[in-house]
């Protein structure tokens, strides 16, 4: 069946709205929407490129001057199994509506983001990780099977047996291989609508990598904030918080707490400011000095937490706890923010992290926030998950400070390299070829032999793959 298709002219950005770019840009409703537009665009010879919910930092679901099917409306789950916790869901479905679904049942998606507003395609074609990823694998480990529409305009079913080559590369193949219409996805078995969260202090990046180790033992789910503002032997200190899931009896009230309305009870006071103030009052603690305040502050209020024991958050609350703040990203106008996130190897971590902290106090760009996570490698043919740890940093982009600031995380990308690191595409925004080729090395090869079987036409495409991978291949 045709399906007629409205293209707008429009502005898209990066999530850090530090990348724009005008796009012609289609919403389809249904899969044939996307074939039409996939047979429209050969025809005349254009690119596409696949959007979910546009929570990639930089230009990974960016297609200047092209098409952009935004996928976000294929948004119908189409079954759910109660027994089993299996779930099929169009790719237009965000984490949010699957755990909506399978949360009541006492079921919950196996490894998230820390949004919730990301779609199930987006997650899959990014090979998302969450704060389990040292044991729970990668989004894509979660994944049973798909469905993928290829630019021929033929639907392949894919499974770990079945087109297994085309599985593996599809999953963190950012949409460049075809689009994803169907998904399966295995959630996870919980007992309560809580968690048990608990937070540590440590005085050195060192020991709170120490802590992290120490605490894989036990908890479920684990992520450190960094102080970016210190200094010296202080330097990556930070607070370590720690989850873990709840026993099969130990909540005595889980029919309540398993529900939606519990888990979307409370609303911080920051949540019910009237809308635009959030941003005014927060705008502030993106300069020099208010990065530092805010680190002192947060730092100071983790003093408390030496005495405060474990309590219980939802999984909301626990997983989601930015989602809770509306437009908190708007306080980066109008510059936007550069994220920066590098997986380096367990052994070469800290030395290479610490480098990365000084590198930038150094230069005057302190960033304004930093997320310690532990990971292990996925078997995703393109993936930058390492046995080791990752390092998140926000960068506000200041005025007249651009050109700096990308120098900056460019020089970071080659300490990243040289610590046999690599860096997350949905964040990016400065990788040039050399360095992909560098952290990404045969695996690219192997991705793009795929790409010309399956795309032969290159019809599929992003700014990020414009950038930072076409020109290895003279695409
Ligand atoms: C506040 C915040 C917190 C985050 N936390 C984490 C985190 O903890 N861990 C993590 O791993 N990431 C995290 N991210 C990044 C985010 O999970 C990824 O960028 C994710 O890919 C975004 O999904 P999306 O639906 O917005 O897709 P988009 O950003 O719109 O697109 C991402 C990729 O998916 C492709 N794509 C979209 N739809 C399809 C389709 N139907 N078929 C094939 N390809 C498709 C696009 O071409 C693009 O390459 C975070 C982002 C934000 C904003």
């Amino acid at each position: 069946m045709s399906v007629a298709l409205d293209v707008m002219d429009e502005e898209l950005t990066g999530w850090g709205l530090a990348q724009a770019a005008r796009c012609k840009v289609a919403r389809p409703e249904a899969v044939a929407g996307i074939a039409d537009a996939f047979a429209e665009a050969a025809r005349a010879g254009q690119t596409v490129a696949l959007r979910g919910a546009g929570c990639s930092y930089g230009d990974a679901a960016l297609n200047a001057n092209a098409l952009v099917l935004d996928c976000s409306r294929l948004n119908r789950i189409l079954a759910w199994d109660v027994e089993s916790g299996q779930i099929t869901v169009e790719p237009g479905v965000t984490i949010a509506r699957v755990w909506r679904r399978t949360l009541p049942d006492g079921w919950w998606p196996t490894v998230v983001p820390g949004t919730s507003a990301v779609t199930v395609g987006g997650a899959a074609a990014m090979n998302i990780h969450g704060k389990n990823n040292w044991h729970a694998g990668a989004f894509g480990e979660s994944v049973l099977a798909f469905d993928l529409l290829l630019p021929s305009g033929k639907t392949l079913t894919c499974s770990r047996v079945e087109n297994a080559d085309l599985f593996t590369a599809a999953i963190g193949g950012m949409g460049l291989l075809g689009a994803f219409t169907a998904l399966t996805l295995q959630t996870r078995r919980v007992h309560s609508g809580n968690v048990w969260e608990v937070t540590s202090v440590h005085n050195s990046l060192d020991e709170l990598i120490a802590a992290l180790d120490e605490a894989t033992t036990w908890a479920t789910d684990l992520v450190a904030w960094i102080d970016t503002s210190a200094r010296g032997k202080r330097l990556g200190r930070g607070l370590l918080k720690m989850s873990r899931d709840l026993a099969p009896d130990e909540d005595l009230h889980p029919a309540m707490t398993l529900t939606e309305a519990y888990q979307t009870r409370q609303r911080p006071l920051m949540a019910r400011l009237p809308k635009g103030w959030l941003p005014r009052i927060a705008r502030p603690m993106t300069t020099p000095a208010g990065v530092w305040l805010s680190n002192r502050g947060q730092w100071t209020s983790g003093q408390g937490v030496r005495h405060r024991g474990s309590h219980l958050t939802s999984y909301v609350g626990a997983n989601f706890p930015l989602d809770a703040i509306p437009g908190w990203r708007e306080s980066y106008r109008p510059g936007g923010l550069l994220q920066h996130q590098s997986m380096i190897p367990a052994e070469a971590a800290s030395a290479a992290f610490r480098e990365i902290l000084d590198r930038s106090q150094r230069a005057g760009l302190t960033p304004s926030f930093a997320v310690l996570k532990k990971h292990r490698a996925s078997d995703a043919l393109l993936s930058c998950l390492v046995d080791g740890y990752s390092l998140a940093l926000d960068y506000p982009v200041r005025r007249g400070q651009e050109g700096k600031l990308r120098e900056l995380l460019g020089a970071l990308n080659d300490i990243a390299a040289e610590a046999d690191g690599r860096i997350y595409f949905a964040k990016d925004s400065t990788l040039a070829p050399a360095q992909t080729q560098r952290m990404y090395g045969d695996a690219l090869e192997r991705f793009h032999a795929l790409k010309r079987q399956y795309d032969p036409q290159g019809l599929l495409t992003t700014d990020l793959y414009q950038r930072a991978i076409a020109p290895l291949f003279g695409d």
